[in-house]
């Protein structure tokens, strides 16, 4: 299998790049050759989970490209993801990917691989594939469910309902399931001019695209994963969940950024909490929470008196109200990460048994395979479609109440009460407990699925095959 080379393209947001670093090391883990292609500034976030292969036959690779956009004529733009905190830069950020094309195609033309498995938000390596003749292969970073939900909500254009309040049912799927048209990605202002367009462009290189790989597992949304390949007509595989190759507690800890709290310190406040009475609390690593919104969900935690861990960003720091971490450092109930944290170390610990998540795709898969009960707090992106797996599909969570999606990235509007209603159900003996008792399932299941002969092995290996026989076909 050495013969195969595989380049993979991530696109530089952490919700990207961890799992697609994670599929570049499920390959070589297979002993295929492996390279991902990055810029200068973002290569140091992924040295930690290469080293993650050291017992590979084949080391992956790391190719630099130089992210030249002030060259090109455009405006300096930072391709930092810690540093693009609004719409405006993440527009030019888009506009200037394109000029990584010709350092791009350098590399494949010296190196000629077997294929490339390129991200949602470079359309233009469908092109580039078509003129090496290898095949392309799309990365969205989400699941079958959000990807036919939302070609379903798509080909609606505007969803028939007496208000933006008002739920439709999405047509045409598996479930019954219902949303608003305030919960839906509103990209028709002057300000979303550009996401709007590279997301027509990535629809459209993704249907001539050779296919996609799904970070997802059969078992856990079977419908969909059917729904996506005979109805929709898709070339998909999916070999999820690719973090499971975190397999020790240093591939664990350090995911994406280094972790703002020490390990052993983290470890042995969760050690101390009887099992499953710890709910965790984070938004992922794009949404930011309002300062009204971080006093609500203060006061809500104070109230509920759960055991918890409560990620919050180093900027939202001095919004926390006053005398508050006082209190709680006081009762030894609560843990404040400020800035990142090792969240699948958190997530698997079996103290903890609640995850308050914004259902980003790779936290709704963590907390799955933390078979932690959830509480489903969507804020923009496809999350909104993630969180009705979770609660109306999966039964595995909560939602928070009634939210809109945020042309901000922003939490917030949500009161005490209903965080607290929604803490206290995903951790009560009740529902939570069939909830957790589901997602252990779910957990178990993705476990068999990576195995030798499970589902996602399985379809990897004939992943492979078929690259491999494209290769000998051309
Ligand atoms: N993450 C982490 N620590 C943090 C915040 C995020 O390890 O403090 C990881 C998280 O485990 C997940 C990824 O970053 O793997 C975030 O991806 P997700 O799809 O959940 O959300 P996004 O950040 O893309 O909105």
């Amino acid at each position: 299998m050495a013969s195969c080379h595989v380049v993979f393209f991530p696109f530089i947001a952490y919700g990207h790049m961890i799992p697609m670093t994670d599929v570049a090391v499920l390959f070589a883990s297979r002993g295929l050759k492996t390279t991902i292609i990055t810029t200068s500034s973002s290569a140091h976030r992924l040295t930690k989970s290469i080293q993650k292969t050291i017992n590979c036959t084949h080391q992956i690779e790391l190719h630099i490209i130089e992210f030249e956009a002030g060259e090109a004529g455009l405006p300096p733009v930072s391709d930092n993801p810690d540093q693009i905190d609004s719409n405006e830069p993440f527009s030019r950020l888009l506009e200037a990917l394109p000029t990584l094309q010709e350092p791009f195609e350098q590399f494949i033309e010296k190196s000629q691989p077997n294929c490339i498995i390129a991200d949602m938000f470079f359309p233009w390596t469908t092109e580039t594939a078509a003129k090496f003749n290898i095949p392309r292969i799309a990365f969205n970073g989400t699941g079958f469910f959000a990807l036919c939900v939302s070609q379903e909500v798509m080909k609606l254009h505007k969803p028939n309902a007496s208000s933006d309040s008002e739920p439709f049912v999405v047509p045409n799927i598996p479930h019954e399931i219902k949303l608003t048209r305030k919960q839906l990605p509103q990209l028709e202002s002057e300000e979303f001019k550009v996401f709007l367009k590279v997301v027509i462009q990535s629809v459209e290189a993704e249907a001539k695209s050779y296919g996609v790989i799904v970070n997802s597992f059969y078992e856990l949304e079977p419908e969909y994963a059917r729904h996506y390949r005979e109805v929709l007509k898709r070339k998909a595989w999916h070999i999820g969940p690719v973090s499971i190759c975190s397999k020790n507690k240093e591939d664990k800890l350090e995911r994406g950024k280094k972790s703002a709290i020490d390990e052993h310190e983290c470890l042995k406040w969760l050690d101390s909490k009887p099992s499953g009475s710890v709910i965790y609390i984070s938004f992922g690593s794009i949404v930011k929470v309002s300062s009204s919104q971080l006093y609500e969900i203060a006061m809500a935690l104070e109230a509920c008196n759960e055991n918890f861990i409560w990620v919050i960003r180093n900027d939202e720091e001095t919004l926390i109200p006053e005398g508050f971490e006082a209190r709680i450092a006081a009762k030894e109930k609560g843990l404040i990460i400020k800035g990142w944290a090792p969240q699948m170390l958190i997530l698997d610990h079996e103290s903890v048994g609640g995850f308050v998540t914004h259902c980003g795709w790779n936290s709704v898969l963590e907390g799955v395979l933390g078979g932690v009960a959830m509480v489903a707090w969507p804020v923009m992106a496809e999350q909104f479609y993630n969180a009705k797996l979770v609660t109306d599909v999966l039964r595995i969570g909560v939602s928070i109440g009634d939210v809109e999606w945020s042309p901000v990235s922003m939490c917030d509007g949500v009161k005490r009460v209903s965080i607290e209603r929604a803490v206290a159900t995903v951790m009560g003996a009740q529902e939570g407990d069939a909830m957790r008792l589901r997602a252990q399932g779910l957990k178990e299941k993705a476990k068999r699925a990576v195995e030798e002969g499970g589902s996602s092995y399985s379809d990897l290996t004939t992943f492979i095959e078929n690259m491999k026989a494209f290769k000998s076909k051309v």
